[in-house]
């Protein structure tokens, strides 16, 4: 990077918000302007301090990185928002600037069975800004904790899991549906309302005594997480935390999970 110059994510929340029109090239820098991710007219509004000189990040209209600018940028957010961000928070204010997540969610009635309210998690996804706040948060707890794995559960779980397993400075592993990894699995089955359904994890995933932090996007009964502890168990693994960005709190999932040190960004009532 050029002395100077700075790659900063776009739509991130901050004070001083900056706009680069796509039309003229041109950066303007708007203190007070607190409006994230416009982009009407293919001004798309990205975080910026005066007084520093920001080169163009090209951004598909699907929010894809398409330069080497826009690509440093989005590389630079699986670093934690203090590294990327480096203007420092007054002391007991780390929420200072925290995005409302629950606004970023998308409910949908009868999904994928009537009588279900699905939370959809999307439109988090969708905005820069909340993506990045939700891992940042996530990993948050965990931060010097020793982790040395972080386990995702298929398939949203993935999602969360890897970026919070590089801000974490660990490992990313996988836990999937049957059939799906290839190498040796070691199972799990865990009951549901009817029936009943099975995890996997690579048998070498994790090794004895290893620290592992536990990531999926919303905690329901709690039988799937109660299953991915079991796995982890079974390699000899230390779940030193488990981290969901939704709780539904309604449900008794958290009873599942007694004794676990679990992290809710979430919590609905
Ligand atoms: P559970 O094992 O009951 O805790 O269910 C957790 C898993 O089911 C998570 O991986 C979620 O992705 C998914 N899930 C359960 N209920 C919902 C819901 N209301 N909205 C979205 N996902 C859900």
């Amino acid at each position: 990077m050029e002395p100077g110059t700075r790659n900063l994510e776009p739509g991130t929340r901050n004070p001083e918000l900056g706009t680069w029109n796509l039309e003229t090239g041109t950066w303007n820098l708007e203190p007070g302007n607190r409006d994230l991710e416009k982009q009407n007219s293919g001004i798309r509004t990205l975080q910026a301090e005066p007084g520093l000189l920001l080169r163009p990040a090209r951004f598909s209209e699907h929010g894809e990185p398409e330069n080497s600018f826009a690509a440093g940028a989005f590389a630079l957010s699986c670093l934690s928002i203090d590294a990327v961000y480096s203007r420092p928070l007054p002391k007991g204010s780390d929420n200072q600037q925290m995005i409302d997540l629950e606004s970023f969610l998308r409910d949908v009635p009868d999904f994928p069975k009537p009588g279900i309210l699905f939370k959809d998690i999307t439109p988090l996804l969708a905005s820069p800004a909340a993506f990045k706040e939700a891992c940042d948060r996530l990993a948050k707890p965990f931060a010097n904790k020793g982790v040395t794995k972080v386990v995702g559960i298929e398939s949203r779980g993935f999602i969360f899991g890897a970026p919070v397993a590089q801000r974490l400075g660990a490992g990313f592993v996988p836990i999937r549906k049957p059939g799906k990894l290839p190498a040796e699995t070691v199972s799990q089955s865990y009951q549901l309302e009817y029936g009943s359904d099975t995890i996997e994890i690579h048998a070498d995933a994790i090794g004895p005594r290893e620290k592992v932090l536990l990531v999926d996007d919303l905690l329901a009964t709690g039988g799937t997480m109660a299953a991915a502890v079991e796995l982890v168990a079974k390699l000899g693994g230390e779940v030193v935390g488990i981290a969901f960005v939704i709780e539904l709190c309604f449900l008794p999932g958290r009873d599942k999970l007694a004794g676990q040190n679990v992290h809710a960004l979430i919590q609905i009532k």
